[in-house]
C-alpha cells in the first residue's frame, strides 16, 4: 500500500472515530437524562409525585407530543385508590383505565416486546383518546409485574419516522420497567393506607379516618375562621329492622344508607360509618343552613329509597340526622373544640329520636366557654 493510500485510510479511519466518539457521548448524555428520570420516578414519595414526574417533568424533558398511561383496573381498584388521593380524569386526562386486559394484551406479543409504528384511528381513540390530534406514529411500553401485563406507557410522535420498527428502544424499555415497579409499589401502599382506614361492610371511611380528620378540620376551621358543620346520623329502629329480616338484609340496608349519605357530599368533605348502624359527617365551609339542607337532602332520599327483601318485598328504612356547627371562639384548642362539635351533633341526633325519628335537629356547637389553645 502506497504512502499516500495509507495516509487517505488513517483520515477516514479518524473520521469514522470521531463519528464514534460523538455518538458515544451523546449516548451518554441521553443515558444521563434517562436515569436522572428513573431515580425520579423511585424517589417519588408517592402516586401523586410520580405522576407529576412522568406527565409534566419526563414528557416536557424530551419533548414528546403525546404521552398517556393505560392501567388495567378490573375491579375499580386502582380508580378508587385514585379517587381518594383527588387524582381525577380531569386533573389528570391521559391517566387511562381498561377494565379488559385483552384489547391492550393485543397490541404486544407473548414476550411484551414494544410495538412501534404507525398509530391509526383506532389506536387513537385507545390510547390517546384526550390527545388533540391523531399523532404519526407511536411506541407503545407494556408494563410488566410478575410475567403480567398490567398496562402500557404510550408515547406518539407527529414525526412519522420517530417510533419505526427498527429504532432502538433500549433507553424507554428500562423507563417502562422502572415506571411498572414504581407505580404498583406506589398503588399498593395506597391500597394499604385505605385499608387501615376503609370499614370493609360498606366501602366508606371507618371511626378511626373520621376521627383523625375531624381534629384536622377543626382546627383549621379556627385557624382559617371558616364554617364547619358536622351530622351525626343513625338509622331508626335498625335492631328491629334486623328482627325483622334478617341481619344479611340489614347489612345490604347499611350498604345502601352508606351510598345515599356518600352521594350528598362534596368531594372536600368527610364521611365515616362510626359504627355499627351510625354515621357521621364533616361538611367543610358549610353553615348552618347549608347543613340542614344536605341534611334535609339525606333524610329525604333515605325515607324515598325502597330496597327489597328476598321475596321481593318493598322495605322501609329512615335516619334520624343531628347537624352542630361551629362557632365562637377561634383561639379554642382543636381537640376540645372538636369533641365539642361531634358532642352537640350527638345531643341534637337525640333530639330528633326522641320527637319522633325521621327529622333532624340542631346545636350550636359554641366555643366560648371551652379551653383556649394556649391554656
Ligand atoms: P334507634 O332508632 O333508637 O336508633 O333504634 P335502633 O334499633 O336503631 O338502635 P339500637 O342501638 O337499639 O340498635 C342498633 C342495631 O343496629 C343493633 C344491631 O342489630 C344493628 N347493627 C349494628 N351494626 C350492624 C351491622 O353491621 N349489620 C347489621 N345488619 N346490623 C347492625
Ligand atoms: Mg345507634
Ligand atoms: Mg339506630
Amino acid at each position: 500500500m502506497s504512502n499516500n493510500a495509507l495516509l487517505d485510510e488513517n483520515r477516514q479511519l479518524r473520521r469514522k472515530l470521531k463519528a464514534y466518539e460523538a455518538n458515544a457521548s451523546r449516548n451518554e448524555q441521553k443515558l444521563r437524562r434517562f436515569q436522572d428520570h428513573e431515580l425520579r420516578f423511585i424517589s417519588a414519595s408517592g402516586v401523586h409525585e410520580l405522576l407529576v414526574a412522568i406527565f409534566n417533568e419526563y414528557r416536557d424533558e424530551f419533548r414528546l407530543d403525546a404521552l398517556t398511561l393505560l392501567l388495567i383496573d378490573p375491579e375499580y381498584e386502582i380508580r378508587r385508590v385514585m379517587e381518594n388521593l383527588d387524582i381525577t380524569a380531569h386533573s389528570h386526562p391521559d391517566l387511562l383505565f381498561v377494565e379488559d386486559a385483552a384489547p391492550l394484551q393485543a397490541y404486544f406479543n407473548e414476550h411484551f416486546h414494544p410495538r412501534l409504528g404507525s398509530c391509526n384511528e383506532s389506536c387513537y381513540q385507545f390510547l390517546f383518546p384526550n390527545t388533540g390530534t391523531l399523532p404519526s406514529c407511536m411506541a407503545l411500553f407494556p408494563l410488566v409485574r410478575q410475567g403480567k401485563l398490567i398496562g402500557s406507557l404510550n408515547i406518539g410522535s407527529y414525526e412519522p419516522q420517530r417510533y419505526i420498527q427498527g429504532v432502538a428502544t433500549d433507553f424507554l424499555e428500562r423507563l417502562a420497567a422502572i415506571v411498572a415497579v414504581c407505580l404498583e409499589s406506589a398503588i399498593n401502599s395506597e391500597k394499604l393506607k385505605l385499608l387501615g382506614l376503609l370499614d370493609p361492610l360498606t366501602g366508606v371511611h371507618n371511626r378511626r379516618y373520621f376521627d383523625e380528620r375531624l381534629e384536622e378540620e377543626t382546627d383549621r376551621s379556627l385557624r382559617e375562621q371558616a364554617e364547619l358543620s358536622c351530622l351525626f346520623l343513625d338509622i331508626d329502629h335498625f335492631k328491629q329492622f334486623n328482627d325483622n329480616h334478617g341481619h344479611h338484609i340489614g347489612d345490604l340496608v347499611l350498604r345502601d344508607v352508606a351510598t345515599l349519605i356518600k352521594r350528598q357530599m362534596r368531594s372536600s368533605d368527610v364521611m365515616a360509618r362510626f359504627g355499627g348502624e351510625e354515621f357521621a359527617a364533616l361538611l367543610v365551609r358549610t353553615d348552618k343552613h347549608e347543613a340542614m339542607d344536605i341534611a334535609e337532602r339525606i333524610r329525604a332520599s333515605i325515607a324515598r329509597h325502597q330496597p327489597h327483601d328476598a321475596d321481593g318485598q318493598p322495605l322501609h328504612i329512615t335516619i334520624s340526622i343531628g347537624c352542630a356547627s361551629l362557632a365562637g371562639n377561634p383561639d379554642v384548642a382543636a381537640q376540645s373544640a372538636a369533641h365539642h362539635l361531634l358532642q352537640q351533633a350527638d345531643k341534637a341526633l337525640y333530639r330528633a329520636k326522641q320527637s319522633g325519628r325521621n327529622r333532624i335537629d340542631y346545636s350550636l356547637a359554641e366555643t366560648s366557654d371551652l379551653r383556649n389553645r394556649s391554656a
